[in-house]
């Protein structure tokens, strides 16, 4: 399967030599051939093909009025409601439940003549960060299958891998959507909180997540998300302020401040590879004119901890809604109501899941309440206030997405902490509400990647997107 860009598709739409329904029979015949990589829950084969048909002939009749994404073809995560389709979040408790409406997400890709191809596995309500939570068994690293893509949206990431799909529509609570785009060589962004609408994603912790994008090309993903992005009624949290269109915008000239959280990157259980390729990007970033600034941060030893504790805390508020009643699963032991939920979601709900619902309830409870939740809702803001002041300095900060290369499925089942220890560099965006993005470093151990993070203030994701297609043109 060819690796176009959304320009080169609609070039080759242009010139005739494909349509919309080859580039999909395509699409489809790579995930026919990827089967053992476990990446699709559904695919709406036959659905997306008839909407192929349908723009061809739209096209055909009026080429000009064609919508901003016509060409794109998209993956949604298995957390994203697509009105009339199941919609799991990799739950046994929401098994055969059908979205009643579109996320607004959804709704703007199909408003602008993009196609929806399937939804993506991923770890259980988006807990984990190798996508072996999941209820449909693990997804597998394409570039070395025994290896994970990393998570929760593995399966997101893995669909662009196997040109599946352009891009890719994944969650981000922690890093979900950056590190598994890392891990598989893929570009991820984290938008801003509140920059995407939450209306019909199902909550993970509500105060912390995004949807995000994962795909190949800076463009493309700039141009997805000036699409997504905007004030929505069904969402509060949402920012009225204008979407920019950073497709358009995008700057390779912009010679900007950037600050390198060196400790970081000089972490003792820092993989030398993974340092020597990043400080090669940084080198690179220099000798192109960016002024470089070393900078420090003090509390990266609070971050997994008060990450952990406030969203747990909040999943456990999220998820008590599944109670074998309104939704999906419902067990048969069933003589009272008591013994209903309490069978539904002890068979509904996999381990990863309970063990943070059992933790969140833990934080929340009298007695508790003050020596963990409200202690890491302090952190949140101490980090908050800690990177506000990197940012007096710099435009972007530039850190790690992880310490090491992804691990081998079922190396990580028995120590949960080990893995949360993991997230360390990733969850700081979503602590702040701050854009992140991922860019991959090229191949290394095991012919796997990792990336190289950058960071920027709010809704300034357009220094994001700059960065990134520099770094683009340097891989080129
Ligand atoms: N690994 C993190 C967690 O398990 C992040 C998950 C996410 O971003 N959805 O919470």
């Amino acid at each position: 399967m060819p690796r176009y860009t959304l320009k080169e598709i609609r070039n080759k739409i242009e010139n005739g030599s494909i349509s919309m329904e080859s580039l999909t029979t395509e699409y489809l015949q790579a995930i026919e051939d990827t089967k053992e990589l476990n990446v699709y829950v559904n695919v709406f084969g036959n659905e997306a093909l008839a909407q192929a048909r349908a723009l061809d002939i739209k096209f055909n009749a009026n080429p000009s009025q064609m919508g901003k994404l016509f060409g794109a073809v998209v993956s949604i995560k298995d957390v994203i409601c697509y009105q009339g389709h199941e919609v799991t979040a990799g739950s046994k408790i929401l098994s055969g439940f059908k979205s009643l409406y579109n996320s607004t997400a959804v709704a703007k890709l199909l408003s602008e003549d993009a196609i929806i191809i399937g939804s993506t596995n991923c770890d259980e309500f988006a807990m984990g960060s190798s996508n072996e939570n999941s209820s449909y068994g693990p997804v597998r690293n394409m570039d070395n299958p025994d290896f994970i893509p990393g998570g929760s949206s593995g399966g997101a990431a893995v669909s662009v891998q196997i040109d599946s799909c352009l891009m890719a529509l994944g969650s981000d609570t922690g890093g979900s959507v950056r590190q598994p785009a890392a891990y598989c060589g893929l570009i991820g962004i984290k938008p801003t909180y509140g920059r995407v609408s939450r209306h019909g994603l199902i909550a993970y912790a509500s105060s912390f997540d995004q949807i995000g994008i994962v795909g190949r090309n800076t463009e493309d993903i700039a141009l997805l998300l000036e699409v997504i992005s905007g004030a929505d009624e069904y969402d509060s949290t949402v920012s009225n302020k204008m979407v920019p269109e950073y497709s358009k915008d995008i700057r390779t000239d912009k010679k900007i401040k950037i600050g390198v959280l060196n400790s970081f990157f000089n972490h003792p259980k820092m993989n030398e590879e993974i340092k020597s390729s990043s400080l090669k990007v940084l080198k690179y970033l220099e000798n192109e004119g960016f002024t470089m600034v070393p900078q420090e941060f003090i509390n990266i030893d609070y971050l997994v901890p008060s990450y952990y504790v406030l969203t747990t805390a909040e999943a456990s508020s999220n998820l008590s809604r599944f109670d074998g009643i309104k939704f999906g699963y419902r067990s048969n032991t069933n003589s009272n109501l008591e013994t209903l939920y309490r069978a539904s979601r002890t068979e509904g709900f996999g381990m990863e899941v309970k063990r943070r619902i059992m933790l969140g309830t833990f934080v929340l409870s009298s007695g508790y309440y003050d020596a963990y939740f409200e202690k890491a809702q302090k952190i949140r803001t101490l980090v908050k206030e800690e990177i506000e002041r990197l940012f007096t300095e710099v435009d972007v900060i530039a850190l790690p997405i992880s310490m090491d290369y992804p691990w081998k499925i079922g190396d990580s089942n028995q120590d949960p902490v080990t893995v949360y220890l993991s997230d360390v560099f990733t969850v700081i965006a979503n602590l702040c509400g701050i854009p992140g993005i991922s860019f991959p470093l090229g191949r290394g151990k095991n012919n796997l990647s990792s990336g190289i993070q950058l960071l920027s203030k709010k809704f300034e994701e357009q220094h994001l997107f700059n960065m990134t297609a520099i770094l683009q043109n340097m891989a080129q």
